[in-house]
C-alpha cells in the first residue's frame, strides 16, 4: 500500500487531491506530539542555525545532547543515569548488548519468542521469529530462546548469560505486556547471576503507556534501557542508558570501543527534548489512560472485535482472524485511517495515535473505523453463510 503524503500535521497527513488519513499509527510510536509540532520545528531550526555535525561523539561537548541526556536522567529512576545517544533502536540494542558483554566478560544473550529488536545483525539475533533470522544465517552466536512470561524457563538464565534482554510490553507480538511477578522474578534471577537485564522500550518509551517509561509503573529497574522512535521528536535518535560505572567499561582497552559518528546528531537531540518537553509541558502522559480507555469503550462491543489488549494509548484491536484484520487495515487506510497490523501478530490491529489526539478527534477516528469493521465483518459472514 503506497500511499502519497504531501504534509502532515497534528493528527493528519494530506495527499494529493484532498485526500487526508487520521494518522493512527504514529510511524510505530514515533510522532508522539503530533506532525509538525510547532516546538519541535523551532528547537530543530534554532540547533540547525547554531550548528549540526561538529565531531565524532565525545571530542567536542555538544549542548544539545548533555541537556537531553540530563533531562533524561532527571526523569529516570538511579542507577540509570548515563545516556549513550545512537541514532536508531536497532543501535541502542547493539551498544546494549556490546555493553553488557564487556562488563559481564560473558557471551550469551537470552531473548524472548516474538520478540523484537531491530533488524541489524545483533539485534536479528535476538529476535524471536525464525522466519526473519533464518534468512540471514550466520548470526551472532551465543543467544538463547525463552518464552515471554513462564516462570519456568527462568533457569535458563545462568552464570553463563551476559544479559537478558526484553520488552516490557511486546509490541510487534501484538501489545503483550510482562506481568509484574514475572518481571520481578526476572530481575531476581538476573541479580543472583550476575547477569545484566536489558529493557526495549523503544516503542513505548516517551510516555505512550501513561508513565515516561513503561517499566516505571511496575517498579522493577533494568541495568540498562534501550529507547529510540519517539526519543528523537521524529529525528532519527536512540540511546541506550546505564548506570556510570557500567557505561564507563566503554572507554578503555579498547578504548573507542563503541563510537558512532552522527550518534546524538544536535539537531535530532534538540527535537528529541523540545517533543519531550512538550509532552511534560502539556501533560500528555497523563491524558494517555483516559484517552486509550476511550478507544477501548468505543470499540470492545463491535461484533468483529474478540478482545483489546492496551497498555495507556497502544492498543491492538485483536480480530482472531489473519484474513478479516488484513482488509479492515487496507479498508480503514481508504476510508481516510493510517493504521496496520503486528509484524508477529497477523489477527490484530495497531492503533498508537499521536498523544495529543483531541477526545473528538478519537470519536471522529472511531466512527470511520466501526463503518469499516461493520461491512468487513458483514462481508466475512455472508462468506461464512
Ligand atoms: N525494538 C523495538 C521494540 C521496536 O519496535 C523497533 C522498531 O520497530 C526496534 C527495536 C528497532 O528500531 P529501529 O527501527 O529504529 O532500528
Amino acid at each position: 500500500m503506497m500511499l502519497e503524503v504531501e504534509r502532515a500535521e497534528g493528527i493528519y497527513l494530506y495527499g494529493p487531491n484532498g485526500k487526508r488519513w487520521i494518522d493512527l499509527i504514529s510511524g510505530v510510536s514515533v510522532s508522539a506530539v503530533g506532525h509538525g509540532n510547532p516546538k519541535v520545528i523551532e528547537a530543530i531550526c534554532a540547533q540547525a542555525h547554531d550548528y549540526l555535525h561538529l565531531m565524532v561523539y565525545g571530542e567536542a561537548i555538544e549542548s544539545p545532547q548533555v541537556r537531553y541526556a540530563q533531562k533524561l536522567a532527571s526523569l529516570l529512576p538511579d542507577p540509570l543515569n548515563s545516556v549513550y545517544f545512537v541514532n536508531s533502536g536497532s543501535e541502542a540494542v547493539e551498544g546494549a548488548m556490546k555493553l553488557a558483554k564487556r562488563y559481564t566478560g560473558r557471551t550469551e544473550i537470552v531473548y524472548y519468542r516474538n520478540a523484537y529488536h531491530g533488524s541489524t545483525h545483533g539485534s536479528l539475533s535476538v529476535m524471536g521469529g525464525e522466519a526473519y533470522r533464518n534468512a540471514y544465517r550466520p548470526l551472532v552466536p551465543d543467544t538463547r530462546q525463552i518464552r515471554f512470561n513462564c516462570m519456568e524457563d527462568l533457569s535458563q538464565i545462568t552464570e553463563r548469560t551476559a544479559a537478558v534482554i526484553i520488552e516490557p510490553v511486546q509490541g510487534e507480538g501484538g501489545i503483550f505486556p510482562v506481568h509484574r511477578d514475572y518481571l520481578q522474578a526476572l530481575r531476581a534471577q538476573c541479580d543472583r547471576m550476575g547477569t545484566l537485564l536489558i529493557y526495549d522500550e523503544i516503542q513505548t518509551g516517551l510516555g505512550r503507556t501513561g508513565t515516561l517509561y513503561y517499566f516505571q509503573q511496575l517498579g522493577v529497574t533494568p541495568d540498562i534501557l534501550c529507547t529510540a522512535k519517539a526519543l528523537g521528536g521524529g529525528m532519527p535518535l536512540g540511546a541506550f542508558i546505564a548506570s556510570n560505572p557500567v557505561m564507563a567499561v566503554l572507554k578503555s582497552n579498547p578504548a573507542l570501543g563503541h563510537i558512532t559518528t552522527f550518534g546524538g546528531h544536535p539537531v535530532c537531540c534538540a527535537a528529541g527534548l523540545a517533543a519531550l518537553n512538550y509532552i511534560l509541558d502539556e501533560r500528555l502522559m497523563e491524558q494517555v489512560e483516559t484517552k486509550g480507555a476511550r478507544y477501548e469503550t468505543l470499540l470492545a462491543d463491535h461484533p468483529a472485535v474478540q478482545s483489546i489488549r492496551r497498555t495507556g494509548l497502544l492498543l491492538a484491536v485483536e480480530f482472531g482472524d489473519p484474513d478479516l484484520t488484513q482488509r479492515i487495515v487496507l479498508q480503514a487506510i481508504d476510508a481516510g485511517l493510517m493504521t496496520e497490523w503486528f509484524l508477529f501478530h497477523d489477527t490484530a490491529m495497531r492503533i498508537a495515535p499521536p498523544m495529543t489526539i483531541t477526545p473528538a478527534q478519537i470519536e471522529e477516528s472511531v466512527e470511520i473505523l466501526r463503518g469499516v469493521m461493520d461491512r468487513q465483518f458483514h462481508a466475512t459472514k455472508v462468506k461464512a453463510e
